[in-house]
Order: structure tokens, then C-alpha cells, then sequence
């Protein structure tokens, strides 16, 4: 397989420019002729529907939600990035440029990164327009933070609620095109399959969620803005009804999926504090700015928080890391919080927790200047714990949060089945190893603001696509293989409920392909994840029936999913024996238990085949070209 990028040429600073300045145009009328399928509305899918509509295509816009405002992207709470130098301290595009790339630890494509850091002057522009309430200083001008793994305050947000003011934005300019009946809104509606006319993505089936029934929609394009894929691991920071089933299928039927195993663990949660959880919440990285994270230097020190002299703490990020201490980048500061819990340093009942104490800042600032900045966050830790933290430390600990890896797509956002784009979280594209805090909100909009109305047109005015309706026997085929697959699903009725065995998943995955893996705990996933499966094709329990709101069937469809992507992801953890960002093979690391890259055999996009039922799925690389950055070793000591 020939996977292009097909990035175009020419200097870095100059491919995007070059590329609007050339891309082939579709004129208004023609453009009505077009229906594009754009599957989500969080920030990715809610810019890109708006935007589409705007140009004036016809859209379908499906989401699982009852109400599009309800999209995971409102669970962001820390900010969004963008080198407008407000602050005056020395931010540029290219110092966002190679922040990102560095903090990917130079697994990701450096033609994407730069036009990201580009568009994130525009983003905030849009939004402002659209009235996201943004932070202000005193002067009226837009306030920033910092977050992790940069040395400037470039960190756009509302208060701990950044992602929803961001969907609200998103959200009008939605509506407004829904009232003016270019957007045609399916909430409810979960997408199950996507559906191949002549190789080209024509269209997608779903399930209506409240009636069960299956339908099938037909159109020019398909554009995927389906999120990420962190509820793998069971407890994650991520909403439960988060999934992976639509880019899974997707894989299924010819898209490549992109560094499956690059997942990030976030180092400020509140910890597990049971066995039947269902959920982690994240307390946002921009805390990191005014708290600081310690643990007692001496193991067994079991005293209150407040009774432990300076002298017998340790902030062992400050102390680290001096050069960027509490803000060094998430996966650095989630292995350190490991490694001293391992230690035996760690705090809280069950020893797998850190401190974030807010003691200093609360002296320096006041309390009312830490509350106009973290109120909202103060007081869900306040809800969720019983513990005022304008008091006592904060207790955290890393759970998994985000995922970089996902379908693989070129320049254009587009995947390897031609007429599918993938957007968003949904996608592999920007990240490399490791996201930088407060760049997954710049990601989304950029590709639905900016990216995806330039690239959807050098697609569609290039291609000559036949009309075809939802009548077509691909469609016909796809409704019936779901409705065989559903029927099959439920005359299973065993004994074990989807819960408990996504449980068990979970649980094998933080084991293993968590933070930290080894080849040996690599292998034994291999062993253990084919043999659940088999228990949840024989033993599930799903009670209910197909034709009606059946939340367990739901969740069967997906847990069925991410029962194959978590063998996937083990794999190609496996293949990939070099430590680099959220991924540390503890087979590779320097003698001071950095994260030790392999640039020689692994500067690579490992981007898998479906290989067919039962068979071995294929690897293929795309070798990454840095022509503006050097490789270094990351360093933030
Ligand atoms: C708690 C939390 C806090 C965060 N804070 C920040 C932050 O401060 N800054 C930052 O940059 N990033 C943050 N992130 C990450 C960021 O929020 C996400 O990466 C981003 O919002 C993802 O946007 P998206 O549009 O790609 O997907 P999502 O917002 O996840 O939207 C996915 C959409 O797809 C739909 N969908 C999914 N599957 C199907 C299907 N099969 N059929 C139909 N529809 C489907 C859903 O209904 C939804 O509409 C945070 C993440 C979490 C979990």
C-alpha cells in the first residue's frame, strides 16, 4: 500500500498558504449538489457541519447525545492553546510549531504541526466573533496560563470550563444553519457502519437509539469527528458513553488505523477509590500553574498534610526538573507520580496518590484571585472528595485521558478509503506520542474551522462520484450485516453483564498498556484479550431487545469494539520497542529513566491493515521527514 501524505511542497512556513492558494474551487451553485455526512458534534464535528453549511453544502450531522451540546468536548476544562503573544513573552507559530512537535517527542508530521500552529491565531478570532466568554485581564485584553511543556502563557481559557464555552460557540453557528435547514441534525443516532460504493465512502448506517430502528444514509462524503477511544481502559477521564466504534468499523472495512497504542495518561485525577467505579475525573492541568505537586520524603509518613514540615516534603518535579518543574509535560509528570508511589511515597489510603497544594499560591495571590481562576474546580473536587482544597492539598493520580493514535489520514484529513475524513480526537494527526495540555481544543477547530473546508473541496471537485441512493445494495448489505450482528448479540444471553467484562478489559489494559509496558505484561495482553473475547461471544448477558431504547445493547456493540482495538493496541505497543512520549518501553530508557527514543528504526507512523476475521492484521509505515527540526532528546530538566 503507497500511504501518501501528500504533503505539498515547498518551504514549511509557505505549504498551507500555497495550498489554499492552489486548491481546486467548487462554485456556490454546484456546491448544493453535495451531501456530506458528518458524523459527531463535538468541537471537530459542530465546526465542521457549521462551516460546510456556511459554504453552502447540505449536511447530515448525527451524534449519540439527545442534544449536540452535549458532546464530550464539554468536558474541557483547562484551555485552548494559541500563539498570539498576548503575554508579549516570546511566543511565535513557530515556537507552538516545535513545543508540539517536541512534546510529541517527534512522532508526528511536522507539514500538519505547522499549519496547526498557523490556524491557532484564527481559532481564537473565530470564537471571540462567536462570543466565547474567554478570560480577560483587567485592561479588557484576552488573559492566558500556561500549561505543560511550554515556557509562555499561551493558554486561552473560561475559567475550568473552557470546552464547554468553546461547543457553545461551535453549537450556534450549528443551529443557526440548522434553522436555515442546511444542517439536518440526527442526535440519538449511532453510527455502526460505514458503507463502500465503487471503493469511495458513500454513506453510513445507524441505529436510532430510542426506537432501535436501522437506517441508512446515502451522500458524497463522509466526515468522521467520532472522538477518542480512552474508555478502552474501562476508567478513564472520558464520558462513558465515549467509543470507538465508528473509526473501529471504519478500520474494519479498509481505513488504516494510525499508533494505536499512543494513549495518554493525564497525571491530575482524582484517584480510584473503589472497585465499582465507572468513572475518573480530571482535575485540568492548568491547576499545575498555582499548585504544586509533593509527596512526603519519607516513606510511611502518614501525618496530615499540614503537619509536614518544608523540609520533609519533596516536589520532586521542581526538583526534577527545575527548568519547567510543576509544568513539565503530562506524560513526564504522570511516570514521576507513579515512580514515587512505587516508591512508597505515595499518599491518601491507598498510597497511589500525589499532592497539588495550593498553600503558596493561596498566600502569594489571595484566595479570591485562586477561585477566579479554579473556582468551578475547587468545588467539584469539594463535591466528589469531602475535602476543601482551599484547605488541604489536593489528592491526585494519573488516569487515562486522551488518545493520540486513530485513523490515519493524510494532508487532507482524508483516510486511506478515499471520500472518508476523519477529524478531531477521531484522527492520529498532530499529536505524535504526546498531546501538550489545552492543543486538543486547537485540533478540533482548526480541522473543522479551517482545515476540512479547503480539503473537502480539492476531494469533491476532483471526483467524478455517481449518484447513489440509500436503495443501493451496498446499503442493503451493510443494514443487514448489522441487524444479523445485533440478532447475534442478543441470543447470546450468558451470564456476564458488558459492564464486568469491560471491566475486565480495563483492567487488563492499565495493567499492561498503561503508562508503563514491558514486553513481557505486552505478551501476556496478547494471551488474555483473545480469550475474554471469546467469554463475551459466549457468556454476555444483554437483556432487552433490538427494537427499543436498549442502553445494554449500546454498550455491547461497543465493549465488542474495543475488544479487538485493545489486542490492537498491545500489538503495536509491542512493535515499537523504543520509549517515546506517553509510550515508555521500560526496555529502553536512559540511566536516569528518561524515556529513551529509537529515531534510527522507529521515526515511523505504524499505521495497521485490517488483515480479515481471524487473520493477523498488516503493519505498514509511514517514515516521518523532519526537514525544519532536528531530532533531540527531550529534555526539561
Ligand atoms: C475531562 C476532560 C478535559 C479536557 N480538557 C481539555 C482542555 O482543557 N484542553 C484541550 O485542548 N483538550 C482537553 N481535553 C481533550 C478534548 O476535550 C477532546 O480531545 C476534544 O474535545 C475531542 O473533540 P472531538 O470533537 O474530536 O470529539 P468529541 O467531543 O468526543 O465528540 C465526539 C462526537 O462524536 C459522536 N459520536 C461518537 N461515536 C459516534 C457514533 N458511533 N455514531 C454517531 N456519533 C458518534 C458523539 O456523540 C460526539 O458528538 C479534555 C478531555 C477530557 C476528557
Amino acid at each position: 500500500m503507497n500511504l501518501d501524505p501528500r504533503i505539498p511542497a515547498g518551504p514549511l512556513q509557505d505549504k498551507w498558504r500555497s495550498y489554499k492558494d492552489h486548491v481546486s474551487l467548487i462554485n456556490p451553485a454546484n456546491k448544493r449538489k453535495f451531501t456530506l455526512i458528518v458524523v459527531g458534534t463535538g468541537l471537530a464535528g459542530a465546526s465542521a457541519a457549521a462551516s460546510f453549511a456556511e459554504l453552502g453544502y447540505n449536511v447530515l450531522n448525527f451524534c449519540i447525545q439527545d442534544s449536540p451540546r452535549r458532546a464530550h468536548s464539554i468536558a474541557a476544562q483547562g484551555g485552548i492553546n494559541a500563539a498570539k503573544n498576548y503575554q508579549n513573552d516570546g511566543d511565535s507559530v513557530w515556537r507552538l510549531f516545535y513545543d508540539t512537535i517536541k512534546g510529541g517527542d517527534y512522532r508526528s508530521r511536522e507539514a500538519n504541526v505547522y499549519r496547526l500552529a498557523e490556524l491557532s491565531l484564527n481559532i481564537i478570532d473565530q470564537c471571540v466573533a462567536q462570543g466565547v466568554p474567554f478570560a480577560r485581564e483587567y485592561g479588557g485584553a484576552l488573559d492566558n496560563r500556561s500549561f505543560g511543556g511550554a515556557q509562555v502563557s499561551r493558554t486561552f481559557y473560561a475559567r475550568g470550563q473552557t470546552g464547554q464555552q468553546l461547543l457553545l460557540g461551535a453549537y450556534s453557528a450549528l443551529m443557526r444553519q440548522v434553522d436555515a435547514g442546511a444542517v439536518k441534525l440526527f442526535p440519538r443516532h449511532e453510527m455502526l457502519d460505514l458503507v463502500i460504493v465503487d471503493g469511495k465512502a458513500r454513506g453510513i448506517i445507524t441505529r436510532d437509539l430510542v426506537t432501535g430502528e436501522l437506517k441508512a444514509f446515502a451522500g458524497h462524503d463522509v466526515i468522521l469527528c467520532t472522538g477518542g477511544y480512552s474508555t478502552v481502559y474501562y476508567l478513564s477521564t472520558n464520558a462513558m458513553n465515549s467509543n470507538a466504534t465508528a473509526i473501529w468499523r471504519c478500520y474494519k472495512k479498509g481505513a488504516l488505523f494510525a499508533n494505536p497504542c499512543f494513549t495518554q495518561i493525564h497525571p491530575t485525577c482524582i484517584p480510584q477509590h473503589g472497585e465499582h467505579q465507572s468513572k475518573l475525573t480530571l482535575m485540568s492541568e492548568s491547576l499545575r500553574n498555582d499548585g504544586r505537586v509533593w509527596v512526603p520524603a519519607k516513606k510511611g509518613d502518614k501525618r496530615r498534610p499540614a503537619e509536614i514540615p518544608e523540609n520533609e516534603r519533596d516536589y520532586y518535579l521542581e526538583r526534577k526538573y527545575p527548568t519547567f518543574g510543576n509544568l513539565v509535560p503530562r506524560d513526564i509528570a504522570s511516570r514521576a507520580a507513579k515512580q514515587v508511589c512505587d516508591a512508597g511515597l505515595g499518599v491518601g489510603e491507598t498510597g497511589f496518590a500525589v499532592y497539588l497544594d495550593f498553600r503558596d499560591s493561596i498566600k502569594r495571590l489571595g484566595r479570591n484571585v485562586i477561585a477566579d481562576r479554579y473556582g468551578n474546580l475547587f468545588e467539584m473536587y469539594e463535591n466528589l472528595t469531602a475535602e476543601n482544597p482551599y484547605e488541604v492539598p489536593m489528592r491526585i493520580y494519573p488516569a487515562p485521558h486522551y488518545t493520540m493514535g486513530g485513523l490515519w489520514v493524510d494532508y487532507n484529513l482524508m483516510s486511506t478509503i478515499p471520500g472518508l475524513h476523519v477529524l478531531g480526537e477521531a484522527n492520529f494527526s498532530d499529536h505524535g506520542a504526546n498531546r501538550l495540555g489545552a492543543s486538543a481544543l486547537m485540533q478540533g477547530l482548526a480541522d473543522g474551522y479551517f482545515v476540512i473546508p479547503y480539503t473537502i473541496s480539492e476531494y469533491l471537485a476532483g471526483m467524478k462520484l455517481p449518484p447513489v441512493t440509500a436503495e443501493h445494495e451496498a446499503f442493503r448489505d451493510s443494514l443487514d450485516t448489522q441487524k444479523k450482528l445485533i440478532n447475534k448479540l442478543l441470543s447470546i444471553k450468558g451470564s456476564r453483564t458488558v459492564g464486568d467484562i469491560h471491566r475486565q478489559l480495563g483492567k487488563i489494559m492499565r495493567d499492561h498498556v498503561d503508562m508503563s509496558r514491558v514486553e513481557a505484561g505486552l505478551k501476556q495482553t496478547l494471551q488474555q484479550i483473545p480469550k475474554l473475547r471469546e467469554e463475551f461471544w459466549q457468556d454476555v448477558k444483554i437483556v432487552g431487545e433490538a427494537e427499543e431504547l436498549n442502553k445494554n445493547l449500546e454498550m455491547a456493540g461497543r465493549v465488542a469494539d474495543f475488544l479487538e482495538l485493545g489486542e490492537l493496541m498491545a500489538l503495536d505497543a509491542l512493535g515499537r520497542v523504543e520509549s517515546c512520549g506517553g509510550h515508555f518501553r521500560e526496555e529502553s530508557q536512559t540511566p536516569e529513566g528518561e524515556a529513551l527514543r529509537d529515531d534510527a528504526n522507529f521515526a515511523y507512523v505504524a499505521a495497521w491493515q485490517y488483515g480479515g476475521d481471524g487473520k493477523p492484521p498488516i503493519l505498514h509505515k509511514e517514515k516521518l521527514e523532519f526537514e525544519s527540526v532536528k531530532f533531540t532528546q527531550r529534555s526539561y530538566k
